[in-house]
């Protein structure tokens, strides 16, 4: 072979070498996704891409089925029916006559234009994995580390996800039709009903929607419709179906969906919301937008399967107490009712009394909640729980503190009595432990912005007099004995 055939080859291989891997060599194309050519999204977005043959043009799957079910749905021919699938192609067909091939319409994008790819994620072992779901007094071990209180909740919720996991994974709901697991929550605000919930996702590892029973309407009306609880949900697994139909759906404030009493108008974000929460809550399958809340023709739809769906739904429903009150003092003899009304008044734990029939009396649809099969009740928390939830949980809000100043060197400490003061401000405010993060956060504002001025501080000590904003907090400099600050 001649150097002049030789150079003739290489020349060749070096253009079939930039066909295939559409100008950029195939090292970089490693590094950067994939991108549709109709819909312009890259392959973390849309998925796997159908590459075509046709210099080298990638197709999301979305893109790829609408297009076939264009062409299924009429009798339109091959072009007609890209025409309707996007803009982008009509110009291409215009410009170049599709079918006089040799066309130039190479998918080759800038690279300041692509996405790179994003590395895989190391795997990172769930400390309780769903496939082998432990026993419930693991998964109780696992929650009591953050939780504080709250014992028979976290029994409850232990018992039902470790049914629940167990059955997902045996896949055994096919065969015999087990109740599902899902769950009504009633506690106080504040009491750590969202709380147990995210811990327990967490420890899972599997995606987790809150959603506010409040926004949700149905269908038509201004707000969220009903199945946008389950785009939140594919939004949280990453797009990615399969994970998604093993998630958890919360959906809060659901007192507020009760029946309107006395209503002559359209119940539109009570009862007909319950009504259509009933077939998510049962398991059905949904076709849901993928990366928008709202669909549009744009927006490529799936297909999502709520059969495996953990539902947890919880509420404060206020005025359930007065309910109760009323049923149990009805049915007892006549004679007693003035001594017994006096001692329900007196009973701090009269909502774990709960029946369905007050959950039917407040406003809750019969179908509705005998879809949510496992009730219980959370406490309101005590001083005692508060001051514990300070300093207990391994992600304790003062443990947070502490970190955060140790790194300059600084020991932080808080005197009981101090924890106290605290608890008992969070206490009048009538949040449970939500008011614990705001009232830490003002005070410690003036600790974090003025210790770092100085390097000598070695020490600092938070007390009640502090708290209580009737003297400054105990200071102690690197080797010298405490001043107050
Ligand atoms: P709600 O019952 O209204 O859903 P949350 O769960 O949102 O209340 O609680 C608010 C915050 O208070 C939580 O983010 C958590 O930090 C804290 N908290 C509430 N209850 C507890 C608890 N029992 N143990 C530990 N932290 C709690």
């Amino acid at each position: 072979m001649s150097d002049h055939d030789k150079d003739e080859l290489l020349k060749e291989d070096s253009v079939k070498d930039k066909n295939n891997t559409g100008g950029h060599s195939s090292d970089d194309n490693k590094e950067y996704e994939d991108i549709c050519y109709v819909c312009r999204r890259p392959e973390s977005k849309a998925g796997k891409m159908i590459h075509l043959p046709i210099n080298h043009i990638c197709v999301c799957q979305d893109c790829m089925q609408r297009s076939i079910d264009a062409m299924n749905n009429s009798n339109m021919n091959y072009a007609d029916m890209l025409r309707q699938v996007d803009p982008n192609v009509l110009n291409m067909i215009n410009m170049q006559d599709m079918f006089g091939m040799n066309m130039n319409m190479d998918a080759e994008i800038p690279k300041n234009q692509r996405l790179k790819k994003k590395k895989p994620a190391e795997d990172k072992k769930p400390v309780l994995d769903i496939k082998n779901i432990p026993p419930p007094h693991k998964i109780k071990n696992q929650l009591d580390d953050y939780v504080i209180g709250q014992e028979y909740a976290k029994k409850v919720i232990s018992v039902a996800v470790y049914n629940h996991y167990k059955r997902v994974a045996t896949n055994t709901m096919d065969e015999i039709e087990i109740e599902k697991s899902n769950m009504l929550m009633i506690g106080p605000t504040g009491c750590g009903k969202t709380y147990l919930v995210r811990t327990l996702a967490r420890l899972l590892d599997v995606p987790l929607a809150i959603a506010d029973a409040t926004s949700l309407t149905e269908a038509g009306y201004i707000g969220d419709d009903i199945e946008s609880v389950v785009s939140k949900l594919l939004a949280a697994a990453g797009n990615d179906v399969e994970k998604a139909e093993q998630g958890i759906i919360f959906i809060d404030e659901i007192d507020k969906i009760a029946k309107k009493k006395n209503t002559t108008s359209r119940d539109v974000s009570g009862e007909s919301v319950q009504q259509g929460l009933l077939k998510l809550l049962e398991g059905s399958e949904v076709e849901v937008p993928v990366g928008a809340s709202s669909k549009n023709a744009m927006v490529p739809m799936v297909t999502v399967n709520t059969r495996n769906i953990l539902f947890i739904c919880g509420g404060a429903f206020p005025d359930l107490e007065n309910i109760i009150k009323e049923r149990l003092t009805e049915h007892s003899s006549m004679g007693f009712v003035a001594d017994l009304k006096d001692r329900f008044d007196h009973d701090e734990d009269l909502i774990s009394k709960v029946t369905i029939e007050d959950l039917r009396a407040f406003g809750m649809i019969p179908e509705f909640i005998g879809r949510l099969p496992i009730i219980f009740t959370l406490k309101g928390l005590t001083k005692e729980m508060l001051v514990k939830i300070l300093k207990e949980p391994k992600n304790a809000i003062i443990k947070q503190y502490q970190k955060l100043l140790a790194l300059d060197e600084v020991n932080l400490k808080f005197e009981d009595d101090a924890l106290e003061a605290i608890a008992e401000q969070a206490l009048e405010k009538k949040t449970g432990a939500r008011a614990l993060r705001s009232i830490i956060e003002d005070f410690m504002l003036d600790i974090m912005y003025e210790i770092p001025k100085d390097d000598n501080i070695g020490s600092v000590t938070i007390t009640r007099a502090y708290i209580e904003k009737k003297g400054g907090p105990l200071i102690q400099m690197r080797g010298v004995a405490a001043i107050e600050g």
